[in-house]
């Protein structure tokens, strides 16, 4: 018998009639001995519904307590979406029991949207566990030391489901979504992209911090820290598969390098639609400038990506880097404000059309040529590089948004990754 926390996306649980699938294949693993957790998102599109409703309602300059209230919003979709899944499981004769995020309590920071997991209490959920019943815990949010709920960011719910596992000790977190793993690059944008049967968990977890929204990056750190095992699969197949087909199904993430089955340089290749450019010219060239500008935009609590600085030409120089695009126009306002007076720089320039997109492999760590190859096939493309970005196992360029897909393809063919096998 083992303990096993599944986690179910929105897609899966999107209408009754996926949620009643969802509780057959829950209970098919109860019934095969196994003591079950299991972490729902909430229903397709209900995050979306619930947020656009507080935007309808929101002026322009929102209060100090707006975050407070978004929070509290947004955690009813998963509210439901647990209930729901509980009542499906009762309905088949599977006793169930669902809990809230503060009623475990899961125990988060106060920083609401995007709170952290500081602790997560098991003692209700063994009870009720061992008492023989499957036990459902909302995702994506929790609660604070004052008891007012939060969440933990968009996708939050892979975080939670790994860090349930992790305070259960659990044999594995199964991470159910709509397609049947980790791919190459997302399948919806490259139709060749090929599934990963393992990818390594420092691989995964570039994937994730540079743009493959198929696990949240948190629900990674964790996996790693805790040493979680993990594992993407589909909840589309038929709930009825033979269970120990559907153990090894979809992509495992490994934490040893050489359980790693496939050799390839480059794993898999990113994007990432969400960043904006920034550029301050003409700043004088010395010592202190970088820090007195991501000084000031660190100060606003606005976190910076790829940074680049030009050589400079008469003793001044150009500046670059990125933010979220969501902290675009408050990042452009701060340094008009703020810091172009005191620096006495010639401008401030922006680009939100921009777009981030990066290779990755634990290969590139003994191959030489990797990032020129990339280089060569932009170039190829003719696609111009604007901003590069390097670390051990990957490499990321900043293009124009405009040519996204073309380049993510062309890199994709170039390192043969449409024909990576699959054992
Ligand atoms: P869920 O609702 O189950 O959490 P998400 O939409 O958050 O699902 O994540 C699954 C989606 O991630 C897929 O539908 C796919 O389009 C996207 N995706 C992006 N990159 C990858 C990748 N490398 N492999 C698989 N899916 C990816
Ligand atoms: N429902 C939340 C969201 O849409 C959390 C999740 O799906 O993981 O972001
Ligand atoms: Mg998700």
């Amino acid at each position: 018998m083992a303990l096993i926390v599944h986690k179910y996306g929105g897609t899966s649980m999107g209408s009754t009639e996926r949620i009643a699938n969802v509780a057959r294949r829950v209970a098919k693993w109860a019934r095969a001995g196994h003591q079950m957790v299991v972490v729902p998102s909430a229903m397709s599109g209900e995050t979306n519904r619930l947020l656009g409703l507080a935007k309808e309602l929101t002026p322009a300059k929102p209060g100090a307590d707006y975050l407070r209230e978004l929070d509290m919003l947004a955690a009813t979709g998963e509210q439901a979406s647990s209930a729901l899944l509980a009542i499906a499981l009762q309905a088949e004769g599977m006793p169930a029991v669902s809990y809230a995020g503060w009623q475990v309590p899961i125990r988060t920071s106060s920083a609401y949207t995007k709170a952290r997991i500081d602790s997560i209490d098991d003692q209700r959920v063994r009870g009720d566990l061992n008492a023989g019943k499957v036990v459902i815990i909302t995702g994506f949010q929790g609660v604070d030391e004052d008891s007012n709920i939060t969440t933990l960011g968009r996708g939050g719910s892979d975080t939670s489901a790994v860090a349930v596992a992790a305070a259960l000790k659990a044999d594995e977190c199964l991470i159910y979504t709509d397609v049947d793993g980790v791919y190459t690059t997302d399948p919806r944008v490259v139709p060749e992209a090929r599934r990963l049967q393992t990818v390594s968990f420092e691989e995964m977890l570039e994937m994730a911090s540079l743009g493959s929204k198929v696990l949240q990056i948190r629900s990674v750190e964790f996996a790693g820290k805790y040493k979680v095992p993990m594992r993407v699969l589909s909840s589309f197949t038929p709930w009825d598969i033979d269970i120990n087909e559907e153990a090894k199904s979809g992509t495992l993430i490994t934490f040893e390098e050489d359980e790693q089955m496939e050799q390839a340089v480059v794993s898999g290749i990113a994007f990432n639609r969400d960043e904006a450019k920034i550029s301050v010219l003409g700043v004088p060239d010395k010592p202190g400038i970088a820090f007195h500008i991501l000084g000031a935009v660190a100060d606003a609590n606005i976190e910076v990506d790829v940074i680049i600085q030009n050589v400079s030409k008469d003793g001044k120089t150009d500046f670059s880097f990125t933010v979220h695009r969501n902290d675009y126009a408050r990042t452009i306002d701060l340094l008009k404000d703020k810091v172009l007076p005191a620096l006495g720089a010639a401008d401030v320039l922006g680009d939100a059309k921009i777009c981030k997109v990066s290779i990755v492999g634990i290969g590139m760590r003994s191959h030489v040529g990797v990032a020129s190859k990339m280089f060569r096939v932009l170039s190829e493309e003719g696609i111009n590089i604007q901003m590069i970005s390097t670390s051990e196992i990957k490499t990321s360029v900043v293009i124009d948004e405009k040519y996204m897909e073309l380049a993510v393809r062309a890199l994709h063919r170039a390192f043969d990754l449409d024909q990576v096998v699959s054992v």
